[in-house]
This record gives C-alpha cells, structure tokens and sequence, in this order.
C-alpha cells in the first residue's frame, strides 16, 4: 500500500472546485447569485464560445470593500453567515463561501469592484487560484467579474464539455430562470456580442415571463395567488389546454431559489388531472415563499434541491391554489353561458328541441310508413294527423346520431343479420363433436354455401363507435370488444416504423415551425440533429432556445410536429437509456403516438376496419406503452349487469 498523506492544498482545491464549477453555466450561477446577494437592480452577463474563454458578469450591487477583495476567494469565507445557528435560516442564494475561491482555482480570473459610496474601486488579477496584488482603479460602483479560460489547468475536465452551443443554452436558461425569480433585477444577456435577452426588472412577474420564455408561453398563463398562514404560492400557471409535451416549461421557486421538486410537479399535476389532455404537462412559474427555518436548502451542492419540513401543507397549499386559479379560470365561461340562457330563453329552448325530438317515439303510422318507404316507395309524406300537431318528430330527426354510428354490415350477409347467427350456422358445418345437449340451438348445416365460405375467420361486426375513441365490435361468440382506436393505431405504426430500416420518410414543410424548448433539452436537441433526421425531422438551431423545424416524418400531422419534438427532446435530455436500441425504442413510440388517429378525431370506416382486423387477428394486444388496446366484455358479463342472472 503507498503512504497515506494529506493532498496538497492546490489538488484539495481542485478536487473542491470540481463539485461546485462542473461547467460554464455553473461558473455563471454562482456569479449571477453573487450579484443578487450583493443587492444588484442590473445585472449583465457576456459570454463568449459558451462561457469557456469568455464569461463576465457585472452588477451594481454592494461592491466588496478592497481589504477584503483577496479574502473573498479564501476557501470557505463568506460574509453571509456566522455561526451554526444561521445555516438554519439561509435567505441569501450564497452561504458556502466556495465559489469564488472555486472558479478562481480553474481559471484566469479577474474582478474590479467598487462599495457604494467608495472614493475608488479595487482591482485583483487570480490565475489557477493564485492571487496577485490588490489594485486601485477607477469603476462604477458594483463588482464585475471576468473569468477566462475556464479549466485552463484541468485537461480533463475540458474534455467533458459539451459543444459551446449547448453551454450558451445551459446559460441562457440559467438566466431566464434567476430573471422569473428575480422580477425586479433586469437581466441582459450578451452572446457572441449580441443581446440575447433583457427582462426589464419592473417586479411584475408576467413582464419577466414575457422576456425569458417568450410571448406565447406569457399569454397562455392564468395567474395563481394563495396563502397558507406564513406560506405562500405565486405566479402562473397554463391554462389545462396549452399543456407541453414536457415538463421543461415546469420552474418553481423556493424563496426565489429555482429548484426541482417533485413534491411541487405533483402538487401542481394533480391539480390538472381529469382536466389537461393526456400525455400533455402543463407549464408554470410558481414561486413558493415560506419561513427560512421552514425548508432546508442545505441537501446539495448545487443548491437545486430543498426540503420542506412540513411536505403536506406545501402540497396542499399549491394543490389548492392552482386547483382554485384553473376553476376560476373555467368559471367566466360558465356564468356567461348561464347569463345567456337567461337573457334569451328562446335561443336556448331552440338548441335543446332537437334533443327533445330524437327522443320522442314515433306513431304507429308514422312507422310504418317509413317502413314501407324504405322498402320501395320515396318516402312518404307526413300523416295528415301528424301535420295538425307540433313539430313532427320524424324519423330524419337524428341522421347525425346515424352517421356518427356507423353500423358497419357484413358484405355477404346483408345489414340485418347478426354476426353471431352466421358464425353458429358456419361452426356447425365444421366436423364437430357430436353435441348430445340442447341440439335445437344448432343451425341446419348447408354445405354447398359452406363451401363458399372464406377460410380465414369470420371478421368481427363493428357496432359502431363511441365517444369518438372506441369501436365496439362483436364476436361470434357472444363476446363484444372495445378497441382503443388511438392505442391499436399507435402499435400499429409503432410495428411499421420498427421494420423499417431506412430513416423515416418525412415531408418539407411550407413554412418552418419553431419549437422552443428549455436550455437543457434545447442543448441535447442540438446536438442530436443527424438523429433527428433518421426520424423524419430536418431541424435547425435557431439560438435561443428555439428549434427551426423543417421537414416533419410524413406520417405526423404537421400541428402535432411540435409536441412531437418537444417530447423527443424532452427524452434525449433525459438520457439515461445506456442501450441504444431501447432509446430508439422510445424515440419511435413518440413518433408512433404522434402519428396515431387520436380519441376524438372522426375516423373513417375503412381506418377502423382496418384496426379491427389486426387486433381481431392478435397481431397487436399492447400499445407501445404496454396499455392493452383492446378490452372484452362477455354476455354473461351483461347479463350479470341487468340481473337477468345473479
Ligand atoms: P458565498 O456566496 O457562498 O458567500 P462566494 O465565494 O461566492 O461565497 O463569495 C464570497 C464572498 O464574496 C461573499 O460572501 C460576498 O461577501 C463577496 N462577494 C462575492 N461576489 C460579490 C458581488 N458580486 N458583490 C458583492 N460581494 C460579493
Ligand atoms: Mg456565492
């Protein structure tokens, strides 16, 4: 075994470094929450090639007194706390005084500073965590600091980073992120020389939304405000409609600490269930306050994760507050419905007569003579009796029912017959055992029609559909099966694009489409383009955050593109598939989902004929996500139902 000796000073630092600067956009974070401890009111941030060579944030903050300046890279010097007893209420984003001392030790590192009201400003000039003299220069009141050539003397850490595109967007998001945080700080972002971003700083929440995420995402919020005793939740949320295919919209805010919780998505989620569309997030910007000695911050490094000493009244608090903000939001709609019907009684006894009249019976004679129309004549004008009355309910009073339902009849057997009367007659002719009980239900075999008959098995008879989401078919056996349209059709594609092997056909677009997506999907996006395009999507970077979609796969509705995109980003930001043939697995189940006829849509005949036929066939039993596309329910089961058997 080699000695065991303590590290030097300088590895010990590196090693220390390593857990708090991982990457431009951690360098940035704790500078930029520097900044806000300081108090600042503007705070600028320029980078150049994603941070790495370049990255400067200066503020107009307190400033730092010049015979402290050297004291401030000191591993572990802080001024924002004292003793033990103040790590129990943290209210600044700093307190582990790590740092600066941390960024200086793997860069080439510069700050000028000035106090508030200090004649003159003090310069110092750190390389690899080495400082040189403190200096007297003239500058505006506030700190501006500089680090260069991040990683510098570490090799291996630069080996690690991502492309200067993907850190400019860690970056990017970073700082719309401390500007929703921060409404009354105005954050400028300069990339590459250009602004990139600048929020205006005027406390109002929506205008900092408006900057950062953008003028769409601003207008689909609904406000949330609720208190519970101390606590309180604030902000906005998206109406249950303009749901995302990720969570990547989702930021919360602990004590204007933005954190991930999953004690808050699901709070905020619950909130939404039975209301949102399925498979679809819905966005916030929800700020969560509470007493410092209420939540603990101190878990991690990175100071993203926190928690809460009572879980359930913070859940309850945001649960309710969203829950009440989306109801109100439901409400106006509501009242003004109800304050119609009343102002114009006419009006809405007009929109319901023709309900009244599907379910008024005919007469006898008007039966009959629709009867008798449909056999031969044109059909027969209304009986005289009928006419004196009210409105005739004629049999014309419900097409839509009729061409919502369509019965679909099997070709050889004419509209009436029911299928399970032909499949007991055809099973008959089949060689069976003879059947010594109940001999009369058997059917008269006819052999020479038998002989006619396909070989292959009898198709199921679609009933109808319901709910514009499930066909309801019968069997031959008494048994009648609910398909799943969207979940049969998404197996179906999910099969087809698996047996594939070149990429999948796409369609060029008119117009491009732009999805923006957060900073860290955003950055695996663009990073993943050759991919992208073996599933069906020419992409551009757009910068930004913004995703310039230019051809989409050839089977995906072009205003299901975007979601479908988000989505896919969402899951290549996500990783964590180590084998690449399960990650392109999940790839071609979006893909498949999104291509997929939806529950709601109108289908066409021929579609759920064709649907049929291949869950009748058992060739498909499980969407891609394993939920079954089909569901039986037997004529016990309905006889059970109607207690006509116990
Ligand atoms: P921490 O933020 O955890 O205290 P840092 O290493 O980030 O530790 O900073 C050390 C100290 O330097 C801070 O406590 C603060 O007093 C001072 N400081 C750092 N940046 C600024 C700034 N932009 N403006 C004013 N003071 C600053
Ligand atoms: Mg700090």
């Amino acid at each position: 075994m080699p000695h065991i000796q303590p590290l030097s000073p300088h590895v010990a630092d590196l090693i220390a470094a390593g857990e708090v600067v991982e990457r431009p956009a951690s360098v940035a974070k704790e500078l930029l929450e520097n900044a806000i401890d300081a108090g600042a009111t503007a705070v600028t941030v320029e980078l150049r090639s994603g941070g790495m060579t370049y990255l400067r944030v200066s503020d107009d903050g307190c400033g730092i007194a010049a015979a402290e300046l050297p004291t401030a890279f000191l591993r572990h010097a802080t001024s924002k706390l004292r003793t033990a007893e103040d790590l129990a209420a943290i209210g600044t984003l700093g307190f582990r005084g790590e740092a600066l001392a941390a960024i200086s030790s793997v860069s080439r590192l510069d700050v000028t500073t000035r106090e508030h009201g200090a004649p003159v400003g003090a310069a110092l000039h750190l390389e690899g965590g080495v400082p040189g003299t403190v200096e007297e220069v003239g500058c505006p009141e506030g700190t501006t600091v500089v680090v260069r050539d991040l990683f510098f003397n570490t090799p291996a850490r630069l080996k690690f980073m991502k492309r200067d595109s993907a850190e400019a967007a860690a970056i990017a998001g970073l700082v719309a992120h401390l500007a929703l945080s921060h409404p009354d700080i105005s954050f400028k972002l300069i990339k590459d020389g250009e602004e990139a971003l600048h929020t205006p700083g005027d406390g109002a929440l929506r205008s900092a939304v408006y900057a950062a995420q953008g003028r769409a995402f601003a207008l689909s919020l609904i406000p949330v405000s609720a208190r519970d005793g101390a606590l309180a939740a604030e902000g906005f949320v998206t109406r249950p409609l303009e749901g995302r295919g990720t969570r990547g919209m989702q930021a919360f805010f602990v004590n204007g600490r933005f954190i991930k919780s999953q004690l808050l998505t699901a709070a905020l989620e619950e909130a939404y269930a039975n209301r949102s569309m399925k498979g679809k997030f819905p966005g916030c910007v929800l700020c969560v306050t509470l007493p410092f000695d209420m939540v603990d911050v101190n878990v991690h490094p990175a100071k993203t994760v926190v928690k809460f000493v009572n879980e359930k009244q913070v859940f309850d608090l945001v649960y309710h507050g969203v829950s009440d903000a989306l109801d109100r939001e439901a409400k106006p709609a509501e009242l003004a419905r109800s304050a119609a019907s009343q102002a114009a009684p006419q009006a809405a006894s007009q929109a319901y007569a023709p309900r009244a009249d599907f379910f008024r019976s005919m007469t006898a004679e008007q039966f009959r003579a629709s009867q008798a129309g449909a056999a031969a004549k044109p059909p027969v004008p209304p009986a005289p009796a009928a006419a004196q009355k009210p409105p005739a309910p004629s049999p014309a009073a419900a097409p839509s029912f009729q061409t919502r339902i369509p019965a679909v009849s099997l070709g050889e057997l004419g509209g009436k017959a029911r299928v399970s009367d032909y499949v007991r007659k055809e099973r008959g002719a089949v060689p069976e055992p003879p059947v010594s009980a109940a001999p009369a239900v058997k059917a008269p075999a006819e052999p020479e029609q038998t002989a006619m008959l396909p070989e292959t098995p009898v198709p199921w008879r679609i009933a109808g559909e319901v709910l514009d989401t499930y066909i309801v078919c019968e069997d031959g056996e008494c048994n009648i099966w609910l398909i799943d349209k969207h979940a049969a059709h998404e197996r179906v594609n999910f099969d087809r694009f698996k047996a594939q092997s070149e990429p999948i056909m796409s369609q060029s677009l008119l117009t491009p489409l732009v999805a923006q997506l957060p900073a860290a999907e955003y950055a695996a996006t663009a990073e993943s383009f050759p991919l992208l395009r073996e599933f069906g999507f020419g992409c551009e970077d757009f910068g930004d955050g913004a995703i310039l979609i230019r051809d989409i796969p050839a089977d995906v509705d072009e205003g299901e593109a975007v979601s479908a995109l988000e989505e896919i980003a969402g899951k290549l930001a996500a990783g964590g598939k180590a084998d690449p043939a399960a990650a392109r697995d999940s790839l071609l189940a979006t893909l498949a989902c999104k291509a997929a006829i939806k529950g709601g849509w109108k289908s066409d005949e021929r579609e759920l004929r064709d649907l049929v036929d291949k869950v009748q066939s058992g060739e498909i039993e499980y969407c891609p996500h394993g939920r079954p596309v089909k569901v039986r329910l037997t004529q016990r089961d309905l006889e059970k139902m109607f207690k006509r058997i116990v």
